[in-house]
């Protein structure tokens, strides 16, 4: 039977969760976040969410939708130290050793740690009057009542205990547990239909390290190469700091000794990684993190969806880390739940699904079809996926060249635009003219600070 509670339970208080919980709260008498980590409020990296020790980039659109959520938010980091950067001049976006031409755009991205950022949006959260939190405490479960067709709360097991776990009822669940979510085994269990899932299988290994900064380098860099595809992205953080992510695909690891490290920046298409790390203090050692594969639940195209549980965030789709997309696609998702609040809580889950497909469409078309021309990345690509990566090759050798170019696609990067911005007439025109002047020059118009070191 359902339970009019006016309660709602939200699982996982990391940054997908805290959103949500935020939203929640404007429509709900009450809202109860459970955490399984035991929550403190240093921004230090935490169990339950382990790619906070690694690089992250908040894109221009997330910060928007964070601000929009928190309003300050982005003074109050800056004011930590947190560098603010302009994404077209101060970020230095490298593909095989071609830098994009730098001008002010007006998109600003946020160079915060990821624990920083999730534990000054945790204060504001937690200060929300009707909304309390259970850290320390893992959600083992669903309760459902097929009768009536919905998910009616969770069974939570408080402080490591073990058993069945006790019941919290809830008109709505939200899942908010990350990648790993069990959601899909949770409704399985209770007869509920389950989504089918897509995977990119790239086997991406991370391996991350801090170094000091001296302040007055402010620039973030990134360096790519389809053809050669290691990754590194060097991104100027509070503290003064450094944070150094290098990446390879298909297992392809840095090594975590101090020379080993080293080494492997000097294998990026452009050495400015490595050129910085070399004489630089570390403040850490390097640390690793493996993702074996990007996953989309598609809620969105079950034939039928039960009420009183929505997945969210993560939950839904986990993006491939190197394009930063996960906690802007997060933000976007809470402000999506708020209009489709507005609108009343009838099939609020269909309704929701519908509107987070939109929103990770772009994404997931960007990221699934730029890893999947990564040599040994299994599946094939359509000849429509083919002809979009061969035309965005040639944006990116017209953009090293034509700021204008370079602004339509960081917007599109940022998440501001859709990729098919990047036909229109005027854009395409400039590609056009840009490309032919780019492979005319060759190599020898490329960045001369670029010089790949293959060892
Ligand atoms: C290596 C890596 C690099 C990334 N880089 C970027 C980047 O540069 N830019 C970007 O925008 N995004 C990036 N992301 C994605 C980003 O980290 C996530 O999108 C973001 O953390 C939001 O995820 P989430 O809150 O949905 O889930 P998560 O952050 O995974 O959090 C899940 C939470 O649920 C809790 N939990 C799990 N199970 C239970 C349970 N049974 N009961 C109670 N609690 C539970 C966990 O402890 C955790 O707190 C990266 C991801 C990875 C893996």
């Amino acid at each position: 039977m359902v339970l009019h509670t006016d309660h709602a339970v939200v699982l996982g208080a990391s940054l997908g969760g805290l959103m949500a919980a935020r939203i929640l709260s404007d429509t709900y008498a009450q809202v109860t976040l459970i955490e399984r980590d035991v929550l403190d409020p240093s921004p230090e990296p935490r169990k339950g969410v382990p790619q906070g020790r690694h690089a992250h980039m908040l894109l221009a659109r997330g910060r928007e939708a964070m601000e929009e959520l928190f309003a300050g938010l982005t003074d109050e980091l800056v004011a930590l130290g947190v560098p603010k950067v302009d994404v077209q001049s101060q970020i230095r976006w490298i593909s095989d050793g071609r830098t994009l031409a730098h001008r002010p755009s007006g998109l600003v991205a946020l160079g915060s740690s990821r624990p920083l950022l999730e534990s000054r949006i945790r204060a504001r959260v937690l200060a929300i009057p009707n909304l309390k939190v259970l850290d320390g405490c893992e959600v083992s479960g669903l309760l459902g009542s097929i009768r009536d067709d919905s998910v009616i709360g969770v069974r939570l097991l408080r402080n490591g205990e073990q058993g069945p776990g006790e019941k919290l009822y809830a008109d709505l669940v939200l899942d908010a547990t990350g990648r790993a979510a069990r959601g899909v085994s949770w409704m399985q269990a209770l007869g509920f239909p389950v989504p089918e899932t897509e995977t990119v299988e790239v086997g991406l290994v991370y391996g991350t390290r801090l170094y000091r900064r001296d302040p007055s380098m402010m620039t973030t860099n990134t360096v790519m190469s389809p053809a050669f595809p290691r990754v590194g992205a060097m991104l100027a953080q509070e503290g003064d700091r450094w944070i150094v992510t290098l990446g390879g695909v298909n297992g392809d690891a840095a090594p975590l000794d101090h020379e080993g490290y080293t080494a492997y920046a000097a294998t990026l298409s452009a050495p400015i990684v490595y050129d910085v790390i070399r004489d630089a203090e570390p403040l850490s050692d390097p640390v690793r993190m493996r993702y074996p594969a990007c996953a989309r639940r598609r809620y969105e195209r079950l034939p039928h969806v039960p009420e009183g549980y929505l997945a969210y965030g993560d939950a839904i789709t986990s993006f491939s880390p190197t394009y930063g997309q996960g906690m802007t696609s997060s933000a976007c998702q809470a402000l999506a739940l708020r209009d489709c609040l507005q609108e009343g809580l009838d099939a609020l889950p269909r309704r929701f699904y519908k509107a987070a497909a939109d929103i990770i469409d772009i994404p997931w078309s960007i990221a699934a079809n730029g890893d999947g021309r990564l040599p040994g990345v299994p599946g094939k690509q359509s000849p429509q996926v083919r002809l979009m990566n061969t035309y965005l090759d040639q944006v990116w050798k017209a953009g090293s060249r034509d700021p204008d170019v370079s602004a339509a696609f960081l917007r599109v990067v940022n998440l501001m635009e859709p990729p098919q911005s990047l036909l229109r007439p005027s854009t395409a025109l400039r590609v056009l003219r840009g490309s032919l002047l780019a492979s005319h020059r060759g190599a020898s118009s490329r960045n001369p600070l670029i010089r790949p070191r293959i060892q």
